[in-house]
């Protein structure tokens, strides 16, 4: 899960890493008043779950509550990079004599936190790691031993933050983001710019930071942070009756049991000239609560033409799933063609009952390739 910036900060904050102080804002005229609390210059910031919103016109410095009104007027309804500006972020405006870049994120390759600093922020890091490898201080943590002060010393001084005043700065910074990467849960935190004010002060002026969705439920307040309406409608859905689903932007609905039978079934699909609606695993589960709730997401996409059941029966039985389907099917309407292929534990007796329910729109397959040629066939497919 994406956290917007001033969610972020909050978070820095709890840490007790410097943040400068800011108010939130959804219309020009509280944005207005929350510059006049703030008072002095502010800066005005569109928050999207995207980065580069500097470039984009997205932030913007305004002397007073006037310009920040102003300012407020043209960034709401922005769109950047397909993200609409819905919210503001009034910041008290820094003064910034340099800037750096921060980050500690998870490393899947190593299995382990990477902490990245480099005194070349403000820029895409990308650009630093391309240009000037040299200049970005790269170093692992060992989860098991834990993050060492040695360590953030060690990244100060390959990174070039020479100045004693700053390193002391940077290295309280580096501990806190390391215990606020762990306490959260986080898979990255990032500070891109990590400022140094002209008086030698070090904050942290823009926030990206994302949180492991497996790990919620131990920070239940942090899940509150989760913005519904950013969300995709189908999957707005889909999260409230905890159902796996990823929506893409075909037209063949996929019920699956287990992620990779999921995705070979996506390249069966293509293979037999049709597109993916989605993605949607049953997991272990197959009854019919599962299967209706599964079907109500799945239907809900205007988009869906033709609905696809790859059932492989393992741990679950292919007649409970069969039954599961029928049952689904008896509590609500459903006028699309749907194929089931079963195969597995039990195939014979779940294609049985599905090839003996009185459903018109209900076919049996064998194959895979065969039940998706006949979806991608029934759903009028290209
Ligand atoms: P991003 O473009 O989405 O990464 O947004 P940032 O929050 O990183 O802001 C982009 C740039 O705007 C920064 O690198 C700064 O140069 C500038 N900026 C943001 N806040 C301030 C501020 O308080 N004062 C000044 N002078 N510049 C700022
Ligand atoms: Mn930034």
């Amino acid at each position: 899960m994406d956290l917007y910036e001033y969610q972020g900060k909050e978070l820095f904050a709890r840490f007790g890493i410097p943040v400068s102080d800011g108010r939130l804002a959804t219309s020009p005229e509280e944005a207005r008043a929350a510059a006049e609390e703030l008072g002095g210059q502010v800066v005005v910031k569109a928050q999207v779950l995207t980065g580069g919103r500097g470039k984009a016109g997205g932030i913007k410095l305004s002397d007073g509550p006037e310009e920040a009104e102003a300012a407020a007027t043209d960034i709401l309804g922005l769109d950047i990079r397909g993200h609409v500006v819905r919210k503001l972020w009034i910041e008290k405006a820094s003064d910034i004599a340099k800037e750096y870049y921060l980050s500690v994120t998870f490393d899947r390759g190593e299995k382990k936190p990477l902490f990245m600093l480099t005194t070349q922020g403000g820029v895409d890091i990308e650009e630093v790691a391309e240009r000037s490898p040299e200049a970005l201080a790269r170093l692992h943590i060992d989860p098991l031993v834990g993050f060492q002060p040695y360590q953030a010393r060690w990244l100060c001084f390959t990174a070039g933050v020479d100045d004693p005043d700053e390193q002391k700065q940077v290295i309280a910074l580096v501990a806190r983001l390391y215990e606020a990467f762990v306490g959260c849960d986080a898979m990255l935190c990032e500070v891109n710019p990590l400022i140094v004010t002209p008086d030698g002060e070090v904050r942290a002026l823009d926030s990206k930071f994302t949180v492991d969705d497996n790990a919620l439920f131990r920070h239940p307040d942090i899940g509150e942070m989760r913005d519904l309406e950013a969300a995709d409608p189908q999957e707005r859905l889909a999260g409230e009756k905890g159902v796996t689903y990823v929506k893409l932007d075909g037209e063949i609905g996929i019920l699956g049991n287990g992620a990779g039978l999921v995705m070979s079934t996506l390249d069966v699909i293509d293979q037999a000239g049709g597109r993916a609606a989605n993605f949607c695993d049953l997991g272990g589960g197959g009854d019919a609560q599962g299967v209706v709730d599964a079907l109500d997401v799945i239907t809900s996409d205007p988009q869906v033409r033709g609905i696809l059941f790859n059932i492989f029966g393992g741990i679950t039985r292919c007649d409970e799933v069969a039954r599961g389907i029928l049952e689904a099917l008896d509590r609500m309407t459903i006028e699309l063609p749907i194929v089931v292929r079963l195969d597995g534990t039990n195939a014979e007796e779940g294609r049985a009952m599905l090839a003996e329910a009185p459903h018109d729109n209900l076919h049996v397959e064998e194959t895979m390739l065969s039940a998706a040629e006949r979806v991608v066939e029934l759903a009028g497919g290209s």
